[in-house]
């Protein structure tokens, strides 16, 4: 007998089908709309990893990935928005408790009540330090520039990272507005996610004061755990390759294809979550990268199946299977890193195609 789903598992697949996919091309070219923000704040999803003191479900790590694999697979747009928030959510749950801004926020955050993005992949830059943060009238300033920030116009606030002049990363909270100091650029215009409405922020004197932050930790310190987390694969990979393998169902030739691409990604998820359930992030790293790397190479052949199976008519911009591969081509290079683009370009580089290198 097979377990029933866990409720978040089953408020996704929900929050997918009635939602984000049926709106997922309309979505794709005009953006996230506030009504589906709106839905995935009531859905609870917000709180998956956030603690049950909070309101959050505090769910094990198999149904946070089952249920980042379903959102990204129905709409990965959306899905990439709501993704943000749960960095900040899992600082202030880490953070000491009786901290100002943990109190202040961590329930609304973990309850749905509000909705964060996050600034901080450009503290990877180190040590160029692209946002600066000195100390000021008994608070923290912030200069420079934060290269990507999703969900502008969507989420009520932002973490904001950057590196203090004693070399400490400093993570502070505060409203995702314009405000003095803080300056986005017009919504950005890409090749994928256009929809996730992703600005840069020019930071010119911003002041946060001391209760709004949430972490301060020497650098190397917070690297340490930063760095091994992106060499795992992304659950978001293996939902947009399901997605696409599902368009295959339609009848032969695609279907034998959808057959051994299914078989593949089923080895290749089942090698991925094993290292991630590994107790220790810092190790096996090779092997994650390893995995993470065929992750990318069964999505790639997914996506690429779908439209060719979908001919011409897949050039359309109302067609799954451009979007999706689309969205594959966004997951590359989502949360690189140095390490993690080596590795992508070493294995791109090895394996050519069967009777052209020897
Ligand atoms: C559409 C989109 C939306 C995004 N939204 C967000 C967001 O909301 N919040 C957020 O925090 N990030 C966001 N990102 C950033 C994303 O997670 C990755 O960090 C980013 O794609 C990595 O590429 P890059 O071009 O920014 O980094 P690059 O500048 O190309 O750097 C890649 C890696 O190289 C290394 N590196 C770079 N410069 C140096 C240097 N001088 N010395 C040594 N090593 C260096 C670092 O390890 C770095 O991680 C977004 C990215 C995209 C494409």
């Amino acid at each position: 007998m097979t377990a029933p789903p866990h409720p978040l598992v089953s408020r996704a697949g929900r929050l997918a089908s009635e939602v984000l996919a049926p709106h997922a091309e309309r979505v794709d070219q005009e953006g996230v709309p506030a009504s589906s923000i709106a839905a995935v704040k009531r859905s609870g999803l917000l709180g998956v990893s956030a603690p049950v003191a909070y309101g959050g479900s505090a769910a094990p790590a198999a149904v946070v990935r089952e249920t980042a694999e379903i959102l990204a697979g129905a709409c990965c747009s959306t899905w990439f928005v709501q993704a943000q928030h749960h960095t900040p959510v899992l600082t202030l749950a880490l953070a000491e408790g009786g901290l100002p801004v943990r109190e202040r926020l961590l329930g609304p955050l973990a309850r749905g009540e509000l909705l964060s993005g996050v600034a901080y992949a450009q503290l990877r830059a180190y040590p160029r330090v692209p946002v600066r943060v000195s100390r000021e009238r008994g608070g923290w300033r912030f200069d420079g520039t934060v290269p990507w920030y999703t969900g502008w116009g969507l989420n009520d606030v932002m973490m904001l990272a950057g590196v203090t002049d004693d070399g400490e990363a400093l993570f502070a909270f505060t409203e995702a507005r314009e405000q003095p100091g803080l300056r986005p650029s017009p919504p950005m215009r890409l090749a994928a996610l256009t929809a996730s409405r992703t600005v840069s922020l020019e930071l010119g004197g911003l002041w946060l004061p001391d209760d709004a932050v949430a972490l301060r930790t020497p650098y190397e310190t917070w690297a340490a755990t930063d760095r091994p987390k992106n060499t795992n694969a992304s659950p978001a990979v293996f939902g947009v390759t399901a997605a696409a393998l599902d368009l295959l169902d339609t009848g032969p030739p695609a279907k034998e294809t959808a057959r051994v691409l299914r078989a593949r990604l089923g080895e290749v998820r089942r090698r991925a979550y094993e290292l991630a359930d590994h107790p220790v992030p810092s190790e096996r790293i090779e092997e994650r990268l390893a995995a993470k790397t065929l992750a990318y190479d069964v999505m790639r052949a997914a996506t690429t199946a779908a439209v060719v199976a979908g001919g011409g008519r897949a050039m359309d911009l109302g067609s799954p299977a451009q979007r999706l591969a689309r969205e594959g081509m966004f997951l590359l290079v989502q949360g690189q890193t140095a390490t993690v683009r080596t590795a992508h370009l070493g294995a791109l580089g090895a394996a050519g195609p069967a009777g052209v290198t020897g």
